[in-house]
């Protein structure tokens, strides 16, 4: 199978966690430990957040007295798809000594006009208190809302059109390579009145542009991977339950938040929808077990798992 894998930001650097280069690349070589494996059966194409990765590296610019303004976004966003996409490069190089693996930087082509310039709603960087949130607010003309109990800065969040650099990432495959791309969902670009690619101030959703990809490149199969081993419903409270086996529709029928959940839910829905393939998400740490069927939430058109993955042991009995 051709399987496209995202890597949440926030499983390659845990919300409490220090920012750390060692830190990150611990975490990132524990990732690429349960992906290897993957790589055997199957084309993969991996993908990844940077949502705290970008944060950090926006706060740092913003307190760079040499700059007479901060880097932009997109500028951000290419940083660190150089600094994750290395520690991927290596450390898959490393588990898979036998395979060519490439690190791309990729830019995605969003709207001008897409309303979420208008509206703010991605999460960036670390978590604060409110009063101190608003406090930056003020003094840095910073967007902050709420995530959870704590308070974080967010940015305008444009839904992801074309990977400028599908084709290529596509050659790629088709000779054998490991393609590590479009991290952060790459950085965002608009054309201007004469065709030309420029940047613009955003952050694109790695999620979504995880489903696009997938779609554009034919993929089999969208494993998106993050800090939580299932989607709940009923998320936060008392009846919060795992989902498991489900459908596009039964998972639309519900609402989940738009900074975390909301975007995954959106891709894996949109990608079984489009494909008739087989999307899910889940722990970093199960991938394997994902695509087997064993774990994790898996979304197909019949709310029952693909032939070729095996079926969960609770249906065996
Ligand atoms: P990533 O960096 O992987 O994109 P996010 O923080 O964006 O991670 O999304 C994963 C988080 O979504 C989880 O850690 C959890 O806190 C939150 N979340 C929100 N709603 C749900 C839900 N219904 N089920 C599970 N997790 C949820
Ligand atoms: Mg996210």
């Amino acid at each position: 199978m051709r399987v496209v894998i995202a890597l949440g930001g926030n499983a390659l650097l845990r919300r409490q966690e220090r920012p750390d280069a060692s830190v990150q690349l611990a975490n990132v070589r524990a990732a690429v430990a349960a992906l290897a494996p993957l790589a055997d059966r199957h084309e993969l194409v991996i993908t990844h957040g940077n949502g705290p990765q970008v944060g950090v590296l926006a706060l740092e610019s913003a307190a760079d007295r040499s700059l007479s303004s901060p880097y932009p976004f997109d500028v951000l966003g290419a940083e660190t798809q150089g600094m994750i996409g290395y520690w991927l490069l290596q450390s898959l190089q490393n588990a898979l000594p036998e395979r060519q693996v490439c690190a791309l930087l990729n830019q995605t082509l969003v709207s001008a006009a897409d309303p979420a310039f208008a509206e703010p709603e991605k999460f960036v960087g670390p978590v604060y208190e409110r009063a101190e949130a608003e406090r930056l607010a003020a003094e840095r003309g910073w967007t902050v809302k709420q995530d959870g109990s704590h308070w974080r800065r967010v940015v305008a969040s444009p839904r992801p059109q074309r990977v400028v650099e599908t084709r290529l990432i596509r050659l790629l495959l088709d000779s054998g390579a490991v393609a590590v791309c479009a991290g952060g969902g790459g950085v965002p670009v608009i054309r201007d009145d004469q065709g030309r690619l420029v940047g613009v101030e955003a952050v694109v959703d790695k999620d979504l542009t995880a489903a696009l990809l997938a779609e554009a490149l034919d993929a089999d199969a969208l494993l998106l991977l993050t800090d939580v081993p299932h989607v709940e419903r009923e998320y936060g409270t008392p009846y919060a339950a795992p989902i498991g086996h489900t459908t596009p529709a039964q998972l639309r029928a519900q609402h989940f938040p738009a900074g975390s959940m909301g975007p995954k839910v959106d891709a894996v829905c949109r990608f079984v929808e489009l494909t008739g393939g087989m999307a899910a998400i889940g722990a970093l740490e199960d991938a394997q077990a994902i695509l087997d069927g064993a774990t994790g939430t898996l979304v197909t058109p019949n709310g029952r798992p693909r032939a070729d993955s095996a079926p969960r042991t609770q249906e065996l009995t």
